[in-house]
């Protein structure tokens, strides 16, 4: 029952002189790794609406201070820009580590995955923080088990192109069960599943992206192989709500968070085209190495323990990044960290 047991570790850690975050409880202080990219920044405006205090912690490496600067000036908003490769001291009561080279263009270069994600346990262990990683539905790499369920343990090729995003993620979730195990560290571990919306970064090849600038910028959408590969797309905010669920909540996980509606790359090409310019175009490119054949999330587990599921569809969802992706790229913003 994630209601009593929530305001159970909410009331073991109460501070004098805090500001009140709502009826019932009084505020968090909570790190969010990685919060200057695309789901932290959502993150934490959830966050900091709900009344709790957020120390964003972002080397900026995706990650772009435009995504916080309207909290820039909010008391209870901190921005620091370090690398979670490094130690860092804080005192804190929960940790969201989101921090993360995320995207293919990306993840080849960083050892963020197990240096960051063992900082960051270190931290929470010292402090009696709640950690919460986020993983992804890329364990389960090129799956043979459909839709995936969190008991699959993958199909991961240990040394291809895509291994330092998939096995850094598996090497995450393995310290931070040791944490918890050996440590007694509280930790929650979410497996997400493909995530759009705003502020995405409009240059790093992930494919929602690609397809609604490309279409903005009336170049023709670029579908990789034979476009019947497939990927179960969740829109922002029902992500954030599944990590604030989880977080709060009494269940350890993993747990799949995605949206089980399921889209070949063709299937997503039409809606993009439906959406944003009737007249768009497709063409052909080469596919990526190891890339999985298909992909959807069984979510019955966050439905059931989390009391979570996703409530806004594709076909809802897409329109909502449209304005934002307009915006930037007439600005000539590409997206890149400042
Ligand atoms: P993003 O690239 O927008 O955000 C990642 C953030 O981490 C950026 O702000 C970046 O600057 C920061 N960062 C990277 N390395 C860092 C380091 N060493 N120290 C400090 N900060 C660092 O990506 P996102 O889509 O917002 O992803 C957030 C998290 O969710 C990641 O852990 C990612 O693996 C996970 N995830 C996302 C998706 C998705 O579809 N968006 C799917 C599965 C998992
Ligand atoms: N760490 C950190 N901040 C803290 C506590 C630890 O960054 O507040 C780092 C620490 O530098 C170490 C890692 O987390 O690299 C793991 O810490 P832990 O105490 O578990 O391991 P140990 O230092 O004993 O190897
Ligand atoms: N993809 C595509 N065109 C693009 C970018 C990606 O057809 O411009 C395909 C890619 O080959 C993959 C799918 O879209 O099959 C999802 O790719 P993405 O990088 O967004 O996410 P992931 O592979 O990590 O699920």
């Amino acid at each position: 029952d994630s209601s009593s047991g929530s305001s159970g570790f909410f009331s073991k850690r109460t501070f004098p002189g805090r500001v009140p975050a709502g009826i019932g409880r009084k505020s968090l202080r909570i790190v969010v790794t990685g919060g200057a990219g695309f789901v932290g920044s959502h993150l934490v405006d959830k966050l900091i609406s709900r009344g709790d205090e957020v120390t964003v912690i972002d080397n900026f490496f995706t990650g772009r201070k435009e995504n916080l600067v309207h909290l820039f000036g909010n008391p209870r908003f901190e921005l620091i820009r370090h690398d979670v490769v490094e130690p860092i001291l804080l005192e804190v009561d929960q940790i969201y580590h989101l921090a993360c080279p995320a995207s293919p263009v990306h993840y080849k270069y960083n050892p963020t995955n197990v240096m960051g994600t063992l900082n960051m346990l270190g931290l929470a262990k010292r402090v009696g923080a709640r950690f919460l990683l986020t993983s992804t539905s890329e364990v389960y790499g090129d799956p043979l088990e459909h839709p995936q369920k969190e008991t699959y343990w993958g199909n991961v090729n240990p040394i291809g192109e895509r291994s330092c995003y998939d096995e850094g993620k598996r090497t995450a979730e393995t310290l931070t069960m040791d944490y918890h195990r050996g440590a007694d560290a509280e930790v929650r571990i979410a497996r997400i599943f493909n995530t759009y919306g705003p502020r995405m970064c409009l240059d790093d090849g992930r494919v929602v992206s690609n397809f609604v600038a490309q279409v903005i910028r009336k170049q023709p959408m670029t579908v990789y192989g034979d476009g019947k590969q497939t990927r179960s797309f969740q829109y922002v905010s029902d992500l954030v709500d599944g990590l604030v669920a989880l977080m709060e909540g009494e269940h350890v996980g993993p747990f799949n968070l995605g949206n089980p509606g399921e889209f070949t790359m063709l299937e997503l090409a039409e809606v993009v085209k439906e959406t944003i310019d009737s007249s768009a175009t497709i063409e052909f490119k080469p596919n990526t190495a190891d890339d999985p054949h298909k992909r959807k999330p069984d979510i019955s587990k966050a439905k059931e323990l989390l009391n979570w599921e996703p409530r806004i569809s594709l076909r809802e969802g897409l329109p909502l990044m449209v304005n934002d992706f307009r915006n930037r790229i007439l600005n000539g913003d590409e997206g890149k960290g400042l």
